[in-house]
This record gives structure tokens, C-alpha cells and sequence, in this order.
């Protein structure tokens, strides 16, 4: 018999990944290309080939030992030296290999930080429309995901109704920008208050809130748009990064946390949350690929090409009648569904063999994602299909 927390995960398995599941079965039924699989987040643009050489290199000329041995639970010093330097210069910000612990991905930085964190009972916030596995990373922990109600015009972070949803059980707030599902950047006006509600939260309840701010896709912002660097607009933030999307590495599972100096209990915060990456199992993060990245830190993936993915995708579906806002980061392009009703455009998308995913899985009720990590000749072959619904729905 499985637990009873488990049963609760196994019946609520993630709708992206049973699309993703059966995308594979209609591409073998109808032919790949016959299949327009917008479902799963993984990357379309190969990993830079300065990744490839580097891991060459290394298993060549470093000692072997030292290459696939443990080390320290928080990753190499010289790694974490190296990356504190190169956020440092990027983000005039003033961090050390001390304020840095390497990850199992963004996921495992997610559950080191919430296991560090959370007591059963705490609430988290976030806002909606928010990555769907949120809910179970903080559920791992007892503690509960209060998702903020969204702002339909521009995706923003709705403020007025985060200040009244914050109360004395809230330890955390999880943001993502360049946000999955919305492609939206919070800009610095939206961080700047945000900042200064939770500073006046703290006040009020005489606790720290902590800022998590989750940041997989912080390299991939379009049109020159700056995606601001959270730490600045917050002293309780701790930052959550990855390398799946940046340079296409989603199945080496490797990120950091920052946990800056000045956040409040910083030292206790980090020693803690490297025996949480030692108790949740993950005992460091993969060693090879903690030294590949060390060395590709000036690498940057291919954004021209999910850019002109972007440009061909949102230009058609708006021109069929589709409502939906220009995504200015990520991959995803977050559309209405036309009648409100999400999961039966996604079902009758499916029959015309597009696969995309209901909102109401982020959160969002009445829209679709369309992650457009695809090639191009797979949106290009798409449309068609889109226009077909575009008519049956009375869009043009
Ligand atoms: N957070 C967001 C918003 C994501 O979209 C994803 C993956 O798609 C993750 C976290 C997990 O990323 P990782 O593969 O680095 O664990």
C-alpha cells in the first residue's frame, strides 16, 4: 500500500506530462509530423556546443576522482567561487561562494529552500497563474500554496489582493520571471512594491517572509526587456536559478540557490539548507555537470530561434482572432480560451491533433499554454489546425 500523501500525488499526476505521453502514442499512430505537440517545457534549441567540449575536456584532463567524487553537500567551492563572480558582474550584486549551494535543478533547489523553510501549517503565496508543481513542493512539507488571483490585463503580479492575502502564517512567496505560464517579466515598478509590502508585512507580523524568487528562464527575455535582478528590490529574497532552459540542460538537473548575506538568519538559513539537500536524498548536485557549467558561464542558447518561434505563433494566432499578450520571456504564449471553457478547447484541439495545456492547471481557468520550444516547421504546420479552430469557435 502506497501513503496516503502519495495516493493524494498519484491521482493529481501532472496533466503535462500525460499529454506529453500521449503526444509519443499519436506520433507513432499518425505520424510525428502529423502531431503538433505544444505541451512539455523542454527545450527545442540544442545545448551550446562550448558544453559538449567542456565536459570533454574535463573527463580528459581533471583527475577522475575529483570529477565524480562527493564534495561538499552545498558543490566545489572553486564552482560556486566562479558563478558568485559571474552574478556579481552581471547584477552588481556582492555575493560569495558562502551564499551559493548548488542544486539538483530548479526543482531540487525549490525543495531544499521549502524543506529549510517551512513548519506544517505555513502558507506560501504565489501568484496565478503559477508553475503547477508549486502546490506539491510545498505540499511536501505540510504546508499549504496560496495561489494570488490573476491580473487578466497584463499577468502582473495583482498586489492589492497579495498585501490582504498575506497573514501571520505566510513564510514564503514564490515568484517566477520570466514567468512559465505567461512568458510575462515583472518589471522593476512590480518588484519595488512588492518589496515594499512584504518589508511592511514583516513589520506587521514581526516575522521574516521570505522571497523565492524562481528563475529557470532568466536568460531567455526578448526585445532587449531587462528581467531585473530580485535581490535588489528585497533583502528576504533567495534566488532559485537553473541551467535545463538557459543552455537546454533540463535532463542534467543542475541549478543554485542564493542565499544572500543580508537576509535575515542567512548563516543558519544556509548551513540548514545543505543538510537538506544531504536529508531529501540529493546529497550534492551532479559533479560533472556543477564543473561543465563553471566553465560555460559566458554561454549563452540560441534565443533567436524560440524568438522567431514566438514572432510566427503570436502573430498568427492573433491575426485568426486568438486573444493573448506578447510574451516577453520564456517559451510559452498564454492564450484565452475562446468560449472560457480550457479543457474543452484542449480536447477539441486534440482531435485536430494540437496538444496544449488547460490553465485550470495553473491555475488559471479559461486559458491555454502553447510552449513553443518546438521547431519551426511544427508551428508552421500547426496553423492550419489553428485556423480551424479559430473558425469553429467564430474567431474569423
Ligand atoms: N520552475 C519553473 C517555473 C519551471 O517552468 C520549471 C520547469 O519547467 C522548473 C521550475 C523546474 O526546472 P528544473 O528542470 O531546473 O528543475
Amino acid at each position: 500500500m502506497i501513503s496516503e500523501k502519495m495516493k493524494k500525488l498519484a491521482q493529481n499526476n501532472s496533466v503535462i506530462r500525460a499529454m506529453f505521453e500521449e503526444g509519443k502514442q499519436m506520433a507513432k499512430e499518425f505520424g510525428a509530423e502529423n502531431v503538433y505537440d505544444f505541451s512539455l517545457g523542454n527545450p527545442s534549441v540544442p545545448a551550446p556546443q562550448a558544453v559538449r567540449q567542456a565536459a570533454i575536456q574535463i573527463l580528459d584532463s581533471e583527475d577522475s576522482l575529483m570529477v565524480h567524487g562527493y564534495m561538499s553537500n552545498t558543490g566545489y567551492e572553486d564552482v560556486r567561487d566562479r558563478i558568485a563572480f559571474s552574478i556579481n558582474e552581471r547584477f552588481q550584486t556582492a555575493f560569495t561562494r558562502d551564499n551559493l549551494i548548488m542544486t539538483v535543478g530548479a526543482a531540487g533547489g525549490l525543495n531544499v529552500i521549502l524543506k529549510t523553510l517551512l513548519n506544517p501549517g505555513d502558507e506560501v503565496l504565489t501568484f496565478a497563474p503559477f508553475f503547477t508543481e508549486y502546490t506539491n513542493y510545498v505540499a511536501n512539507y505540510d504546508a499549504a500554496l496560496i495561489a494570488v488571483s490573476p491580473n487578466l490585463e497584463t499577468f502582473q503580479p495583482n498586489l492589492s489582493e497579495f498585501r490582504q492575502r498575506i497573514t501571520a502564517k505566510t513564510k514564503a512567496v514564490i515568484i517566477n520571471t520570466p514567468n512559465n505560464p505567461t512568458g510575462v517579466v515583472y518589471s522593476a515598478q512590480t518588484l519595488t512594491a512588492l518589496g515594499e509590502i512584504l518589508e511592511e508585512k514583516q513589520q506587521e507580523f514581526g516575522a521574516p517572509i521570505y522571497l523565492i524568487s524562481d528563475e529557470p528562464y532568466r536568460e531567455l527575455a526578448y526585445d532587449g526587456v531587462e528581467v531585473p535582478y530580485v535581490t535588489k528590490y528585497y533583502r528576504n529574497t533567495i534566488v532559485g536559478y537553473s541551467w535545463s532552459k538557459s543552455l537546454s540542460l533540463p535532463g542534467e538537473r543542475i541549478g543554485y540557490l542564493v542565499i544572500p548575506s543580508e537576509a535575515d538568519d542567512a548563516a543558519l538559513i544556509y548551513s540548514a539548507a545543505s543538510i537538506a539537500t544531504r536529508v531529501l536524498g540529493f546529497v550534492n548536485a551532479p559533479s560533472l555537470l556543477q564543473r561543465v557549467v563553471a566553465q560555460c558561464l559566458n554561454e549563452k542558447t540560441d534565443i533567436a530561434v524560440y524568438d522567431r518561434n514566438r514572432e510566427l505563433l503570436y502573430g498568427a494566432l492573433r491575426a485568426d482572432g486568438f486573444a493573448c499578450i506578447k510574451p516577453e520571456g520564456a517559451f510559452y504564449l498564454f492564450v484565452k480560451a475562446p468560449n472560457g471553457d480550457d479543457k474543452a478547447f484542449v480536447a477539441r484541439a486534440k482531435q485536430l491533433h494540437i496538444l496544449i495545456v488547460p490553465a485550470t492547471s495553473f491555475g488559471c481557468p479559461g486559458y491555454v499554454r502553447i510552449a513553443y520550444c518546438v521547431s519551426h516547421e511544427t508551428i508552421q504546420r500547426s496553423l492550419p489546425a489553428f485556423r480551424q479552430l479559430a473558425q469553429e469557435y467564430g474567431l474569423c
